[in-house]
């Protein structure tokens, strides 16, 4: 979170979003009186705005309050800052319990106050708002908005408190990025992996579970595809496999130092008589206790133990997103165990991985240092050093300007390398982080026994390049809009009979592709030639095989491919023989 609102207080259009979320909130206001304001932030993609109100907006009623909008812009009216004391603002924010909660926060936090006003008190277009800014200087400065969605939202994303209606909208400079993004969000409509979850029937959600995906038979063969290279590729560059408990007594993460900043996150299973165990919501501690679970050499380092065990976060139910955001996940895990010297190797070797990664998915990636932060643990010339030597690898892996830098971004326990990736629309997504960790092995007392006999300190390197599975699908559900390379696709094939004495040779064939360990299909459903290859279609199948008599006779399929290219009749063997060499590759090819 703090990381998101750091990227915000960078972003340009930040005053413009907020000061078009003030002028939403004054229309909203002035066409529905009763409304009660709750809050209203600029984000990332544009701005939204929470109000108590009895009655249910709609998006039929967006032309009517963008008129209204429209209005109190053209009316150029001065946007101001305004400092008051607290017994002020309680007054003028008297009957609004929100404000007053808000108010009550401030103070707790021992922040000043501030106002902003649009307009002059007893003019037609008038408002005073608790908000501590930016903003642009007049209304006019906001010149091109559009208002896009209405939702429930709980107040203070808390589901036990009242659900209020959020309006998202967005800004900007000019009315061409204004279109550029409508555009690019109409694009990603189509591509909600949400939408294509369902229709390709990769994984489900039930409200028994918040935000823990079912992974459906079709999604769990994308699971265990990635999971199987992940695994494949790490075996050959020594990484070590291990499975750990899913629960543990508090105490490791006492030890760990997750009860204390990590609990509200963690579900707890309290079983009595102080007999309180934790759902581990991330992996670090129960690697540690292997490492230390017996005595350790420098020839054993790097020692790179490997998991990708299911972990659990509490999310509060309103920050859950699909695939995007979930309470129960995997990640491609790794606690490397290195000596100081070894880091600059150690991450050369990650660097090699997430490139060959990323590369398969044809997708653009760059690398973010965050450095030392202000709150930080440990002494600072270990900071100095591992900064310098990530700085040396970054740049002799990416050159100087290929990677940036973060001030202040690091965790407090270590400097990290974050893996920004840039999907098909040119989103930024956080994927992976390289995370350099100098606590933990201390927390756990963990040593090895150096070539001169001595004892010493391990430092540790928590590493993950898909980042959590969950999301990673997720995002590749966009990436691909649903058509996957081949090596993922849940069916490659279908076999379409035109009619049904090609029953026996589908099923010859079925039997021969599964052989090798092509996912195949058949379908005889009584439905028209046309119909079938439409169905293969929606449900993206890379390979259509129609088979009539002819194909039969000379032991041949008619191939189709999903991009709906007829490559007419080709013998089997062939065709096997292509798909396999494109699986292997990981071609993002068909043919
Ligand atoms: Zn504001
Ligand atoms: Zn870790």
């Amino acid at each position: 979170m703090l990381e998101e609102i750091q990227k915000l207080n960078k972003d340009s259009l930040l005053p413009l979003r907020h000061s078009a979320e003030h002028v939403l909130h004054l229309a909203m206001q002035e066409l529905y009186p009763s409304l009660k304001k709750v809050m209203g932030p600029a984000i990332e993609t544009g701005f939204y705005f929470d109000f108590d109100l009895d009655e249910s907006i709609t998006p039929e009623d967006f032309a009517k309050v963008e008129k209204r909008m429209q209005e109190i812009i053209d009316a150029n009216l001065p946007i101001k800052k305004h400092e008051v004391s607290m017994e002020e603002a309680r007054e003028i924010f008297a009957d609004n319990q929100y404000k007053l909660d808000w108010l009550d926060e401030i103070k707790e936090r021992g922040e000043d106050i501030t106002l902003y006003s649009i307009g002059k008190e007893g003019d037609e277009h008038y408002d005073l708002d608790l908000c501590s800014g930016p903003h642009v200087k007049h209304t006019e400065d906001i010149k091109a908005f559009k208002l896009l969605s209405v939702a429930g939202a709980y107040y203070k994303g808390d589901e036990n408190k009242k659900m209020l209606q959020r309006i998202y909208g967005t800004a900007f400079e000019n009315k061409e990025d204004l279109q550029k993004h409508l555009e690019m969000l109409e694009e990603a409509n189509k591509r909600n992996h949400r939408k294509i979850g369902k229709e390709l029937e990769l994984f489900m959600m039930h409200e028994t579970s918040p935000g823990s995906p079912y992974w459906l038979p079709k999604g769990m063969v994308i699971l265990n595809e990635l999971i199987n290279y992940w695994r494949v590729e790490h075996a050959k560059r020594g990484y070590k496999e291990t499975s750990t408990p899913l629960i543990n007594k508090k105490e490791l993460f006492e030890t760990s130092g997750h009860w204390d900043y990590y609990k509200d996150d963690m579900f707890v299973c309290d079983m009595g008589d102080d007999d309180i165990y934790g759902v581990k919501p991330m992996n670090c501690p129960n690697a540690m206790i292997i490492f230390g679970s017996k005595p350790r050499s420098y020839r054993e380092l790097p020692l790179r133990l490997s998991d990708a065990d299911t972990l659990h976060r509490h999310e509060k139910s309103g920050a859950l997103n699909g695939l995007l955001r979930v309470s129960s996940f995997r990640q491609d895990d790794s606690h490397n165990f290195i000596t100081t010297e070894q880091i600059k190797e150690e991450y050369a070797q990650i660097f090699d991985i997430a490139n060959q990664f990323y590369s398969v998915f044809n997708m653009d990636f760059k690398y973010r240092l965050g450095t030392r932060p202000e709150k930080y643990l440990g002494d600072i010339e270990a900071w100095d050093y591992a900064e310098k030597e990530l700085h040396e690898i970054l740049t002799e892996t990416v050159g100087k300007d290929g990677y940036s830098v973060e001030e202040g971004d690091g965790a407090f326990y270590g400097p990290k390398v974050d893996i920004i990736m840039k999907d098909v629309l040119g989103r930024d997504w956080q994927m992976g982080t390289i995370q350099l960790d100098f606590q933990l092995p201390e927390r756990f007392d963990l040593a090895y026994i150096d070539k001169d006999g001595s004892k010493k300190r391990p430092v540790v390197v928590h590493r993950v390049i898909y980042g959590s599975l969950e999301r990673f699908i997720g995002i590749l559900i966009e990436h691909f809009a649903g058509a996957f390379p081949v090596w993922l696709a849940p069916v490659q094939a279908v076999i379409i009979p035109i009619t049904d004495g090609q029953l026996d040779y589908a099923s010859s064939l079925k039997e021969k592709l599964s052989e090798e360990e092509i996912r195949v299909e058949i379908n005889d459903k009584d439905e028209s030639m046309q119909a079938k290859i439409r169905d293969a279609q929606m449900q993206k199948i890379p390979y259509m095989f129609i088979v009539g008599g002819r194909e039969e006779k000379a032991d041949e399929v008619s191939v189709r491919l999903r991009s709906e290219e007829d490559l007419g009749a080709k013998p089997i063997d062939e065709v096997i023989e292509k798909i396999k060499d494109i699986r292997l590759t990981k071609s993002l090819n068909l043919w």
